[in-house]
Order: C-alpha cells, then structure tokens, then sequence
C-alpha cells in the first residue's frame, strides 16, 4: 500500500484548524483543493493568496460559521448565484464552495450545476496540478488527495487535463488560455494530447468573453518569459483568433533573394528582453506592439529594399482599435501604450546622428515623464546578432541617457509649461484671443527647444516682445509713446 502523503505542517495559517474544527461540528467533508495547494508544493511565493475551501455540503453555511468562529464581526460575502462565500483574513482571501459536478451545453461556457462528491469537484477541474486537495478533517488532517497523479506531473512540469482533453476544452474554452498562461507563469510543457486537444477546439474560443481572455493575456504578458505564451498560442491557432495583429508580423518575404526580419519572432525577443527590467504591464504591452504596424506599412524597393515607413504612426492608430476589441482600458495606460509606440524610434533615429541639445530638448518634450520607459523599450528593441552593432547602439544610447540628464537639469523641459501665458501674452498687447497669440507662443516654445532662448520667464517675456514687434503688435507700455 502506498503511503498517504501529509502535508499537515504548511497549513501555517492559523485560520486552517478553525475550518478542520467547526467543519467536523457541523460533519462536513471539507479540502483545501486548487491554486493554493499546486502552489504551495511547488514553493511558488505569491503576493496575494486565494484558498479555495469546498465542502461536500454547503460552502455558504460553513463560510459564515468559520467566519463567526474566527471573528464576531469579520465580513462575509456571499455569491448566492455560484453558491460560493468568501472572506478576508488580512492580505489571504478564503473562498467556500460546496463539491458540485458540472455539465456542459454546446453554446455557453456556463455550466449546469449540481452538488456532488469530491470525487466529482476534482472531475470538473481543468488540470491535473489543479485537482490536488488537501483533507481538513481532524481525522485525516493534512493528507492529500490526489486521483489523476497531479503530484507527479507537478513535478514533470507537465499540464495535462484530467479527463479526456477535447471535452475538456469543448466544455470551457477559456482552459485553452489557462493551459498556455499555466505553462507560460510556470514554465511547464503541455502535455500532447492536450495541446493537440487545444489546436482542434481553437475556435472555440470565440464563445469566451473579451475580458477573461484579456485577463489571461495579461497574466502570459506578466510572466517571466511571455514569448513561451505567445509561441504556444500561435502554433495551436489561437493567436490568429484573439490577436491577428501579432500573427501577422510572422513570417520571411524575399525579394530578389533579399528578406525582411521575421517580426513575430523579433518581438517577442523584445518582450522577453523588457521583462528582465520592468514589471509594468503597459510597457510590456508596448513592446508586444512597437512593431505591430509594420505588415501593413512594408514595402520593397530596388533601392531601399524592405521598409516599413511610418510603422509608428500607423501603430499608434492601431493601439486604441485593438484595445477596444480586447476590452482592455481606454484611459491613460492605452495612451501611455500609444505614446512609446509613436516614440519608439526617436531615441534610436538620435543616437545614429549626432545627439544635439535641441533633438535631445524636443525627446524630452515629447515623452515627458515617459523618459525612461522609452528609453527602456529602445533598449529592449536591439536584438541584432552582431555585437559590434549591439555594442555601439547601447553605447549611444548611454550618451543620449547623460546628454538628458544634462539637458534636464539646465532646462526643465520633462514637464514643460510655457514659462509666458497666452493671458499674459493677450494682455501686453492688448489682445483677445486670436491667431498671433498662438504664434507667438508656440515661437517661443520652439525657440526654448532650439536653444535660442533658455526655459525661464525673462528670457521668454524678452523673446515675445521682440516677436510681437516682428508681427507689427505694440506692447502695451509702448503704446502712445
Ligand atoms: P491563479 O490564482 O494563478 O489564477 P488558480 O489555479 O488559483 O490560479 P483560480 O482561477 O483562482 O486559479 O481557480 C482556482 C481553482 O479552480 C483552480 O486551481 C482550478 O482547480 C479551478 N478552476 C478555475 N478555473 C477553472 C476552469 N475554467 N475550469 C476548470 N477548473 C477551473
């Protein structure tokens, strides 16, 4: 006989015995099952925890006795359509459910649901890793319960669905995305019957929500190493469906012998590059998108050969369209996302030439407070296999990176604001708003970032009232006189 595993000593949070007490009261049946216990063998250290808690009985009932056990006062919130409770036990939140059993109608990811055994609980569950449950019973407290092996692929780094994969998937399609964002966050293989499981209901995936793909994607895109994703994705089909964008930056065309870079694969070496030095989503989002433009903007010329003309600006465009598909936020993060795709090349287009101040004056005034995630993108974006090129590029752009820093703290251009107002403008020569107020400010705007004029108010106030006079207008302690 083999022995049964016991695990009782992880269950260092104190709130697991108040469960295993009040659940034996009450006579239920009760595991720690799911995300929590995958998680806690494979020493995965998370910064907020979810513990799933089923029941075989009702999770609700048990939630709100636990809850009353552990604090008169603590809060529970009850999901009455999903039968599921929940509460917060500072930053670790326990979710209660009783053991159901599911079944699936063709159209709708929303399954008919019944109580049922464990047994069933774990049938219904997406991946063998996921099924694992722990006892809480006083009887059997600590030990593990594991019918498809989950402990075994845990350790083969292998995602594999505990039933036949194709009803699997067919029942709910969004566990196509788990199993490529599982393997993605965890660097495991998925197993082959599954993965081919996945390529035959790809399609399917068109009955899943916006948001919860976004969600996934999201989670692929905060992976250590996104590119595993993002290949998986598109050898099984989903990519074309989901993110046509991206699968359209793949492939070689050849002209008289002469190819273009296959920019599917570039860009994914620039995501993975970026995620070794951020962790902001958006900026990741940016490098999966700096080059998104360039199938629709490649052409081929004897002379030139292959260019991709106004990639950025046609990117830029893209950005809110796609975003709007995917259901992903239309507020300041999709414009930060544009902002680095327009830029994207400056910094680069600036250190092949010769870094003056004022091309370093006018980066700063266009990237703003964005800066430094530029620059980071920029970097992120030499992939060339050639050191020499690698070595050079870099280098320009430490000089660009100090040449900033400089410019910054004799200029203050980061966050400029027009060191002379329109008001101001309007009043000295007694104007109301027309169009050579707006020439003279943006003059003196461009002769800040030209270096004619330094960024401060008397400089600026000189520089009006010069341009003014070119313009024929009479300051107004000159009038009369
Ligand atoms: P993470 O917290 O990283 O999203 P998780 O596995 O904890 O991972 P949850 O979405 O919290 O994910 O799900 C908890 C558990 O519920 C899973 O471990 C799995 O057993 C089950 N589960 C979640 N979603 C599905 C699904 N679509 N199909 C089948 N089982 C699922």
């Amino acid at each position: 006989m083999t022995e049964t595993l016991n695990l009782k000593e992880y269950l260092t949070h104190p709130a697991f015995r108040v469960i295993s007490t009040v659940a034996d009261q009450e006579g239920l049946e009760t595991y720690v099952i799911g995300g929590f216990v995958r998680d806690l063998l494979l020493y995965r250290k998370r910064e907020k925890y979810d513990i799933d808690i089923v029941t075989v009985g009702s999770g609700i009932e048990l939630a709100r006795k636990v809850a009353q056990a552990i604090h008169p006062k603590l809060n529970v919130t009850v999901f009455k359509n999903f039968g599921t409770a929940m509460f917060k036990d500072g930053e670790v939140e326990f979710e209660f459910v009783g053991t159901r059993k599911e079944s699936y109608r063709q159209d709708s990811r929303k399954p008919v649901v019944e109580d049922g055994t464990l047994e069933d609980d774990q049938n219904r569950r997406d991946f063998t890793i996921n099924t694992l449950a722990i006892s809480l019973n006083e009887a059997k407290y600590g030990e593990m319960l594991d019918p498809f092996n989950g402990m075994d692929d845990l350790e083969s780094k292998l995602i594999r669905t505990p039933l036949d994969p194709e009803i699997t998937f067919s029942d709910d399609p969004l566990r196509m995305m788990r199993a490529i964002r599982f393997a993605t966050q965890l660097e495991f293989r998925i197993e082959e019957r599954t993965f081919a499981a996945i390529g035959q209901q790809a399609e399917r995936i068109k009955i899943v929500s916006k948001e919860r793909i976004s969600d996934e994607l999201n989670k692929i895109i905060a992976s250590p190493k996104p590119s595993i994703g993002f290949k998986l994705m598109e050898m099984c089909g989903l990519l074309k469906i989901i993110l046509p964008e991206i699968q359209n930056l793949k492939g070689r065309e050849s002209v008289n012998g002469i190819y273009h870079k296959d920019n599917f694969y570039h860009t994914l070496e620039v995501l993975d590059r970026i995620c070794l030095t951020t962790d902001n989503l958006w900026l990741r989002w940016s490098a999966l998108l700096h080059d998104v433009a360039k199938p629709v903007t490649k052409r081929f010329s004897p002379a030139l050969g292959w260019t991709f003309h106004g990639h950025n600006f046609v990117g830029e465009k893209m950005v809110p369209k796609l975003f709007d598909r995917l259901k992903l936020p239309l507020n300041e993060k999709m414009k930060f996302v544009q902002k680095m795709v327009l830029l994207h090349m400056r910094p680069i287009v600036l250190s092949e030439e010769e870094v003056t101040d004022s091309a370093v004056r006018r980066l700063l005034f266009d990237a703003g407070d964005d800066i430094d995630d530029l620059m980071t993108l920029c970097e992120a974006d030499i992939t060339s296999k050639n050191e020499e090129k690698v070595a050079r590029y870099l280098a320009n752009f430490q000089l660009v990176r100090e040449k900033l820093k400089e410019i910054e703290e004799k200029d203050a251009i980061r966050n400029f604001q027009p060191p002379v107002t329109g008001e101001l403008i309007m009043e000295t020569f007694q104007l109301s708003p027309c169009k050579e107020v707006g020439m003279i400010k943006s003059a003196i705007k461009e002769a800040i970032l030209e270096g004619e004029i330094r960024n401060n108010y008397e400089e600026a106030f000189q520089f009006m009232l010069n341009k003014g006079r070119e313009l024929g207008l009479v300051a107004g302690a000159e009038q009369g006189s």
